[in-house]
């Protein structure tokens, strides 16, 4: 096991690899890479598609009007941003905010993968159809896929994937802000849910007598219990910007 401290750590240096970012052209027109922000340890996970104006001159995701609109959902079920993490498909902004293209969600799909791996999340809600159809990997759109929970495997995690309209959607949109609000209410029974059975993780090869009980391929992962260390309750924050 992995401690929450050793999590965050580790998804500092995503963050810091991820900030230097050349992957793809988008690189070219940023202002600021979108990592992703809140709890590094949540259970709830938020997916959008891409950073808008707003959100690149920030660094911070969902911060313009339809972060507004999320913000208010979360506060109807009893959350706030403290208590979810909140990430796109793409962490640099498209120009003019046209979609993102399949290279560029292709070329930053190891990060949202590192993410999801570090923060372990129990339930990840995918808002609209470019993160839904990138964590289910398919073409489903969500008008047929919204409000339906499924368990899917991302990395090695298995997680309770639920799909909702994207906020910006419901912005100008009385009926799909009606749907959206209803999907939301579901949020909190799911969460109660706990996390699904996980995959059996591989056994590491038996370990050379020599090496000390270290074995290179598995990691900081053979380093023993450490559930002795519980980070202090506000040290999964992750105060990135
Ligand atoms: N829309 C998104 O999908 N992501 C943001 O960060 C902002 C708006």
């Amino acid at each position: 096991m992995t401690s929450a401290t050793e999590r965050r750590e580790q998804l500092k240096a995503v963050y810091e690899d991820a900030r230097g970012c050349t992957r793809c052209p988008l690189h070219q027109t940023r202002t600021t890479v979108v990592f992703g922000a809140g709890n590094a340890d949540a259970d709830l996970m938020f997916v959008g598609e891409a950073p808008g104006a707003t959100e690149d001159k920030q660094g911070v995701p969902f911060v313009g009007q339809a972060g507004k609109l999320l913000d208010k959902l979360l506060g109807e079920i009893g959350l706030d941003r403290g208590q979810v993490f909140i990430c796109n498909t793409v962490k640099c902004r498209p120009p003019n905010n046209r979609d993102p293209h399949p290279n560029e969600i292709e070329s930053c799909h190891d990060y949202l993968r590192s993410q999801v791996e570090l923060i372990e999340p129990t339930v990840i809600c995918t808002l609209g159809n470019f993160a839904t159809k990138l964590l289910r990997g398919d073409t489903t759109g969500i008008s047929r896929l919204h409000g339906q929970a499924e368990v899917r495997t991302i990395g090695a995690r298995a997680i309770r994937l639920y799909p909702l309209y994207h906020p910006a959607a419901a912005l100008y949109t009385p009926s799909t802000l009606e749907v959206l609000r209803a999907d939301f209410q579901r949020i909190p029974d799911l969460l109660g849910l706990g996390a699904p059975p996980q995959p059996e993780t591989v056994e590491p090869d038996p370990v050379p007598a020599d090496v000390g009980g270290l074995n290179p391929a598995d990691g900081d992962r053979v380093a023993g219990d450490d559930s002795a260390l519980a980070p202090e309750p506000d040290a999964t924050q992750l105060d990135l910007f």
